[in-house]
This record gives C-alpha cells, sequence and structure tokens, in this order.
C-alpha cells in the first residue's frame, strides 16, 4: 500500500498541557468546593514568560553537531529555547512546576528529528562515537520522568523526537494488523486507521498528546483497555534500532520459538533502543458506541461486582471500559458536576430508592453490530443488578466519555490556582485490592494533611482482570509553598512504600522511568535488576540510551 503521513497535531504548550485555547476556567462551583475542602484558597502559581525560563547554553560539541546535521540535515536540528524548553521533560506535577517557575537548565542541549529508520540507527552510531547521551522522545506525556534529560557520565544529551515517523505503513484487513510508525500520536493512528474503516481501540487519557512508540515503550493502558487489551496485548511485531544494530522481532501470530523477545522491547522505556515502528492487531471500527453510569451501595460492593465481571463474563463479553470510583471520587465528581450528568437528578433518584450517593461506576461498550453490543450489555445489567447496582442511564457515562480528555487542561487552571494536583497507580489481586486501597489513601492522607487543610484522596478502579484491578488514585492538596516538591515526593514516597509492602506492582500503566526506580527492586528483585543490566549492556554497552531511568 502507499505510505500515509499524518496531519501534524498542534504541539503541547511548555508549561501545561495541550493548546492551552482549549482550556476552560474553573467554574464557580469547583472554586468554593476547592477552598471548603482544602481549608482556604492557596496562593495562585501563575508561571513565568518562557523569556525568562533558565537555560544553559547548549554544550554539544561541534563535531557531534557537524555528524548528527549530516545525518538528518539542519532543518531537522534544533537547538532554539522554544524547543528546548518543551523537550526539558515529561508532564508529571513536578515537571510543570519546575518548568512554571523557570527552571529547564537540565534541558537538552539539541533535539534531533530524525525522518527515517536508517537515520535512528546512524544517529545512534553518531552519539556512541561522540558519548552523547540520547532520550527518546515521543508525546512527552511521561509522568514519571521518563524523557527527563539525565546526562549520567557523558556531557551532552539530545532529545531524539520521532514526531516525523508518522505513517501508516501498512494495513493487512483480512489478518486485522496495521503497521504503524512510532511518531503517530493518538489522533492521527485513529484517523489514518478510520480511513479503512478500523481502530487500534487505544485511548489514554493522554491519547492528544502521546504517541504510538510512546504507548509501546510503557507498556499502556487506555481507558477502553478492559476490552481491547493493553498495548502490550496488541503489539505482534517491533521494528526497534540499538547502538548494537536493529532488532525486527515478532514473526506470525503465536511462536514457541525461546524466550518472547517482543517483549523485552515493549515497555523497554528508551533504554534498549529506540522503537521507530511496530505491528499491532487492529478492530473494525465501532459504529454502535453505548455508555451507562450504575450506583453502588459501596466501593466494596462495586469491587465485588467489578470481579464478577472479569471472572463470569471475561474478555470480549464485559463492557470495553469499566471504571468504579470509591465513595470520595464519587462525592467529588458529583458535586462538581452540578447540574451537569443529570447529577442532581441522579442524587434524587438515588436518594428515593433509599441510597446516598454509595460508588459511582461508568461503563462503555462498542461494537459494529447492535444486536451484539445490546447482548454484551444486558449480559452485564443481569450481573450488576445481582450486585446490587442501580442503572442510572447513559447520562453519567455519556458525560464521562465527553469530558475524558479535558483532565489535563483541568490541571493546569489547577496549577494556576496553587493547587497540588497528582496521580499514581498501582495494581494488586482482588484479594488483596480493600486492604491496599485503605492503606494507600491513609498514607496520602497522611502525608498530605497540613494545619487547617486536609487534601482530597479519592481513587478508582480504572482496569479489571481475572485475578485482580488497577487502583488509580487522584490528591489534591494544598500546595506548601516552600518547599512543593518535597510535599509531593514525600506522598509519593509514602505511597510507594505501602504499594511495595503489599506486594502489589509499582505502576500499572504509568511505567518506571526515575520515580518507580527505586522500587524495581521490590518488583523484580536482585536477580532481575542483574538481568535487566545485562539486557542493557548486550545492546547498548556504552549506556548511551536514557541515562537514569528504569533501575536504580
Ligand atoms: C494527563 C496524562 C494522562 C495520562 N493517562 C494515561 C493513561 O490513561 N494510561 C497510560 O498508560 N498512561 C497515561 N499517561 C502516561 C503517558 O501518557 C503514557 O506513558 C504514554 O504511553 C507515553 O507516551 P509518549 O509518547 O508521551 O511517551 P514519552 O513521554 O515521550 O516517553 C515515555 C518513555 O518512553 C520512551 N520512548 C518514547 N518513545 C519511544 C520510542 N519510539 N522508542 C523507545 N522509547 C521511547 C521515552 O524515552 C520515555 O522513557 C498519562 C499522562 C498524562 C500526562
Amino acid at each position: 500500500m502507499t505510505v500515509e503521513h499524518a496531519k501534524p497535531v498542534p504541539a503541547s504548550v511548555w508549561h501545561g498541557w495541550g493548546d492551552p485555547a482549549q482550556r476552560k476556567p474553573l467554574p464557580g462551583n469547583a472554586l468554593r468546593f476547592l477552598d471548603d475542602a482544602l481549608g482556604a484558597p492557596a496562593a495562585p502559581g501563575l508561571p513565568v514568560r518562557l523569556e525568562q525560563v533558565l537555560l544553559n547554553d547548549s554544550a554539544l560539541p561541534d563535531d557531534a553537531a557537524a555528524a548528527i546535521t549530516a545525518v538528518v540535515g539542519a532543518e531537522h536540528v534544533r537547538t532554539d529555547r522554544a524547543c528546548r524548553v518543551v523537550h526539558a521533560g515529561g508532564k508529571s506535577y513536578v515537571d510543570l512546576l519546575r518548568r512554571r517557575r523557570g527552571d529547564a537548565e537540565h534541558a537538552p542541549d539539541a533535539v534531533v528529528y530524525p525522518g527515517d529508520q536508517e537515520q535512528v540507527q546512524h544517529l545512534l552510531a553518531v552519539c556512541v562515537e561522540h558519548e552523547v547521551a540520547v532520550v527518546p522522545f515521543g508525546g512527552g506525556t511521561s509522568v514519571v520522568g521518563g524523557v527527563e534529560p539525565v546526562r549520567g557520565r557523558f556531557g551532552a544529551l539530545i532529545a531524539l523526537d520521532l514526531e516525523r515517523l508518522d505513517a501508516l505503513l501498512d494495513v493487512d484487513p483480512v489478518s486485522m494488523t496495521a503497521t504503524l510508525q512510532a511518531g503517530m500520536r493518538g489522533p492521527q493512528i485513529e484517523e489514518a486507521l478510520g480511513r479503512h474503516g478500523l481502530t487500534l481501540g487505544h485511548f489514554p487519557q493522554s491519547w492528544e498528546q502521546a504517541s504510538f512508540g510512546g504507548f509501546v515503550a510503557t507498556r499502556s493502558a487506555g481507558q477502553a483497555s478492559t476490552g481491547y487489551g493493553r498495548i502490550d496485548e496488541q503489539v505482534l511485531g517491533v521494528t526497534c534500532a540499538t547502538p548494537s544494530g536493529d532488532l525486527v522481532l515478532g514473526r506470525g501470530p503465536a511462536s514457541a520459538a525461546g524466550p518472547r523477545l517482543l517483549d523485552v522491547v515493549i515497555g523497554s522505556e528508551g533504554r534498549l533502543g529506540v522503537i521507530t515502528s511496530a505491528t499491532v492487531g487492529v478492530r473494525r471500527k465501532p459504529t454502535v458506541q453505548r455508555f451507562a453510569g450504575w450506583s453502588f451501595p459501596s466501593f466494596a460492593a462495586g469491587t465485588d461486582a467489578f470481579r464478577a465481571l472479569a471472572q463470569e463474563l471475561g474478555h470480549g463479553v464485559a463492557p470495553d471500559s469499566c471504571r468504579l470510583s470509591d465513595e470520595e471520587e464519587t462525592f467529588t465528581t458529583l458535586t462538581l458536576a452540578g447540574g451537569a450528568m443529570g447529577a442532581r437528578a441522579m442524587r434524587g433518584y438515588l436518594r428515593a430508592r433509599g441510597r446516598r450517593a454509595g460508588s459511582l461506576a461508568i461503563f462503555g461498550w462498542g461494537g459494529v453490530r447492535a444486536s451484539e453490543v445490546k447482548r454484551r450489555r444486558h449480559a452485564a445489567a443481569t450481573l450488576l443488578r445481582r450486585q446490587g447496582g442501580i442503572p442510572l442511564g447513559s447520562g453519567p457515562g455519556k458525560a464521562w466519555a465527553h469530558g475524558r480528555y479535558a483532565g489535563p487542561y483541568l490541571r493546569d487552571e489547577l496549577l494556576d490556582h496553587g493547587v497540588l494536583v497528582e496521580t499514581l497507580e498501582t495494581a494488586t489481586t482482588w484479594t488483596d485490592l480493600p486492604a491496599l486501597h485503605a492503606a494507600v489513601a491513609q498514607a496520602l492522607r497522611c502525608a498530605l494533611t497540613a494545619p487547617g487543610s486536609d487534601p482530597i484522596v479519592e481513587c478508582h478502579i480504572s482496569h479489571i482482570y481475572r485475578s485482580g484491578a488497577s487502583l488509580y488514585f487522584t490528591v489534591v492538596a494544598r500546595r506548601d509553598p516552600k518547599d512543593p516538591e518535597g510535599q509531593w515526593h514525600a506522598a509519593k514516597s509514602a505511597a510507594s512504600a505501602v504499594i511495595a509492602a503489599h506486594g502489589a506492582s509499582a505502576t500499572h500503566q504509568h511505567a518506571v522511568g526515575i520515580d518507580h526506580a527505586p522500587w524495581m527492586a521490590a518488583e523484580v528483585g536482585d536477580t532481575g535488576l542483574q538481568l535487566l543490566a545485562a539486557m542493557k549492556n548486550a545492546v547498548d554497552p556504552t549506556g548511551i540510551l536514557n541515562p537514569g531511568k528504569m533501575a536504580p
């Protein structure tokens, strides 16, 4: 087929999320709710101007710059302020705080845009020869320090931005597979596959900005991954350039040819090589979409219902999207929704049935045959009723679907209002889930409570499996003006210690980066760390790729 390049997506603002024009001011009821909940308004925290951001001079040696330019051409090597600052880190709360107060001293010395696999391979060779560290950069939406420009022992560092690798390379409608280049962003993927009546079905909340290569490199999970599978379940093959040569992995739908090396590349977070393209399983683009809200008497009751969905209905029948908010998140959602989502009507409806808000669940289904979607909805409804659920109609689900990419813009508003807002996630067994939920919430609350100010700590189950589920916590607290970064690091560290003590995963979807590296020994053990180091040494013996990430 002819290679199809995608239309560019708007670049993200350097101090926040996406296109600032899409931001909406916080409504009055949200501000009042925040002030009530957190005790008092925090001091505002507006970003400095781009010209005020501190930036070191580029330390890229002339001979390295010349060799890099010879590979990609001068127009694809950028050292200007705007470009370096936007590549100075990811999109976590701490990343944004630092850039907003004008700290980008550590920004990459140059940002390089290769145009194909061959150029990526040449660039790696040049960087090995000139001892330049390389940070592969997709959408730059990492929230765990994955694109932090850590130089390690190297004097200079480039960000290798993959945005020019934006083509749909192949579609096989018989085998239902597609091969995509790594730099395609979420909307570009769906636009390109949509022209063939197909979908990847991968919709993380960062979808507008995150890239296909980033999905694969971080083993991401989308909001419909209960139905479509996580990205690691969808990838059938990859092409990855390493300093020791190309890895081309994945033959046929299944293989017994030794350990699955494909899995070594999926989730490798730019430590082993640069993923330039991957082949994935795709589905027919849904023509029928249905959403529903349900209420459960408590998070515990809802958790039992979600377990039953995963274990009794299973893959392919359970809803594609399943989200269960705990009581705190349900309260916030219903309070902030005001008249939207039919929240008032919903509260009245629940009161009439003798129930307070309890725990709100959202479900989503997609398909190409209305009868099939109906059958799955009925199967879920029968089970959920049996588990004590009350149906709330399609309103809450449609409102969630409509606003599901708004969260990151809302975060920018909250940052302007001087608030701490951040998330963390984990996954555990159904058996341990209630205890872990309570213990992490308690650790976060203890760490973030200040005199006269209680934090909001809320959580939802975002993905369900036969043996367990993910827990996704959101915290909002009054920002400590003296040490805002230390405030969050203390809370995160307390939560991570609890997660490790429970034997739960350090991360379900956000990946390791820098933030979870200290918890990798708990995750894989000392022998596991040795294996990770040996794999790195085998393909990147000089260690130019993403120094300081993944392992302690
Ligand atoms: C608001 C917000 C919401 C989010 N929601 C979700 C969510 O719902 N689910 C979820 O899973 N994650 C979520 N994330 C985290 C993040 O979006 C994902 O980890 C995403 O997969 C990263 O993609 P990216 O293209 O932005 O990668 P980047 O941030 O550019 O890179 C992430 C890591 O992968 C490496 N990398 C990137 N591209 C390549 C490549 N081609 N080859 C080799 N290494 C590469 C980088 O070096 C880095 O270590 C969210 C983040 C934000 C800010």
